[in-house]
């Protein structure tokens, strides 16, 4: 009889699949918020830190299914180039179970957190040089900390996904000119502006993480606009941090928000047919309250998903824009004019090719190394991290290529290679193509890579 009973119950476990209590995740979070006076990045000029509004954090969380364990990070900050990147995911390699090439660390785009771009960060001197060094010290320990703490706190989980939309508050930022050129930001009732030149994402992809008997763990939240609604000298976490303050008030304070820039390269919330500022805390936290109330809207919506776990990578080779030693030399003395007597006088777009100049010397000539991963849940939920901020186009063709139920683009993902117009764009000119390190072609690379790898995540996504 015991025999027997021991062998039905052998058959039983074999039949009953692989079921979703093998999903465990954890989260956390650790303040990256930097010392006061540290320089602050975004705007093409040294600006000093006066204070902090809201914290800046690195918010983690670590998903395991058997053997596969992957980690996502996100960070309140502009851009993450990839020095800290590797240092991040050395430390995460002798501090948990996690492979390097399984942890994925993004910035959300905070235009009022650190500055990033070793261009400026070269040309510091005295306590705020010294303030920055500490930092590039330091950031890579708390990122590492995060994911840490993230996997000690691994439990079993119950995963819900599904996606909102919101689409008053995106803007495409390029508009076609009365002239036939392509305007970018071409300011509040201009009355040249013909219309917007490119599309917006309105997808809000919601992923909701529950214990087994319904308590709220992590609410993970994508959208594709640039976190720039704050401004000014103090650090914020800019509507990100203020949409996790939301629904934290809704969920209770267990459970953690983590927010990924979609695709949102040409994108912003500026509204060129009113006239209000839209700038400052009281503008965040207006958008924060519009788009909580849409994820609020939508947790009743989300459907169940479940394993199995699947991460899939690929390095690809993008071609870089190429730089003369005359132009680096030009580009030089125009940066040190710039950071020694201030932007004034130098025309902007002169001042961002310039920039641009110095940090492409970093690669020598040789293509961008980009690496592209794809995070799958069955077949339901895939999350694509990408380096550089993509064009809303690229993203787009990108969901529209998945197979995957919800697909989620995070953008600024483990590199910081500045912006990724879409072939369109760079005929077009202006601010992103001149801000961007890749030449013609290397978005339309990045997005086929994506498709790639999210076609064969989703054939291989059986048990
Ligand atoms: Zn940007």
């Amino acid at each position: 009889m015991k025999l027997l009973i021991q062998f039905l119950a052998a058959i039983l476990i074999a039949l009953v699949p692989a079921a979703a209590q093998d999903l465990r995740m954890g989260s956390a979070e650790v303040d990256i918020t930097p010392p006061p006076g540290m320089a602050m990045g975004g705007y093409f000029q040294i600006r000093l830190n006066t204070g902090t509004l809201d914290p800046l954090y690195a918010k983690a969380m670590v998903l395991q299914d058997g053997p596969v364990e992957v980690a996502l990070v996100f960070c309140d900050l502009l851009n993450l180039p990839r020095g800290y990147v590797d240092d991040a995911r050395r430390i995460i390699q002798s501090t948990t179970h996690i492979p390097p090439e399984n942890v994925m660390v993004s910035a959300t785009h905070s235009h009022t957190g650190p500055e990033m771009n070793h261009v400026f960060l070269d040309r510091l001197q005295g306590a705020p040089a010294q303030i920055a060094r500490e930092y590039r010290t330091a950031l890579p320990e708390k990122i590492a900390e995060a994911v840490k703490e993230a996997e000690a706190h691994l439990q079993p989980v119950e995963v819900w996904a599904g996606a909102g939309e919101e689409r008053s508050l995106p803007f495409n930022r390029r508009y076609l000119m009365k002239d036939g050129t392509i305007g970018w930001n071409p300011g509040k009732l201009n009355p040249n502006i013909v219309r917007p030149a490119g599309p917006v994402d309105p997808q809000i992809p919601i992923v909701y993480f529950t214990t087994p008997t319904d308590s709220p763990v992590a609410t993970f939240v994508n959208y594709a606009m640039h976190a720039d609604t704050t401004g000014g000298t103090q650090y914020s976490a800019d509507y990100p941090g203020a949409l996790a303050r939301a629904l934290e008030v809704v969920k209770g304070p267990q459970m953690l928000t983590l927010f990924a820039i979609g695709a949102a390269g040409d994108i912003n919330h500026l509204d060129v047919k009113t006239s209000d500022r839209q700038q400052g805390p009281k503008e965040s936290a207006r958008i924060a309250a519009i788009l909580a109330a849409d994820v609020i809207k939508t947790y009743p919506k989300l459907i169940k998903v479940e394993g199995p776990l699947h991460i899939r990578h690929e390095v690809i080779q993008l071609p870089i824009q190429q730089v003369t030693p005359e132009e680096v030399e030009k580009s030089r003395a125009l940066v040190d004019r710039a950071v020694e007597k201030g932007p004034q006088g130098i025309p902007f777009l002169e001042l961002v090719g310039a920039v641009k100049n110095l940090l492409l010397t970093d690669f020598h000539g040789q293509p961008i190394e980009a690496e592209v991963d794809v995070v799958s849940l069955g077949r339901d939920v895939a999350w694509v991290s990408l380096p550089g901020e993509l064009f809303a186009e690229l993203g787009m063709d990108i969901k529209n290529a998945s197979p995957f139920r919800y697909t989620i683009v995070d953008e600024l993902t483990n590199d910081s290679i500045h912006y990724v117009p879409d072939l369109k764009a760079f005929a077009e000119g202006n601010y992103e193509p001149t801000n961007s390190f890749c030449a013609p072609g290397g978005g339309e690379k990045l997005v086929a890579a994506a498709t790639h790898l999210l076609i064969e995540a989703y054939m291989g996504s059986s048990r």
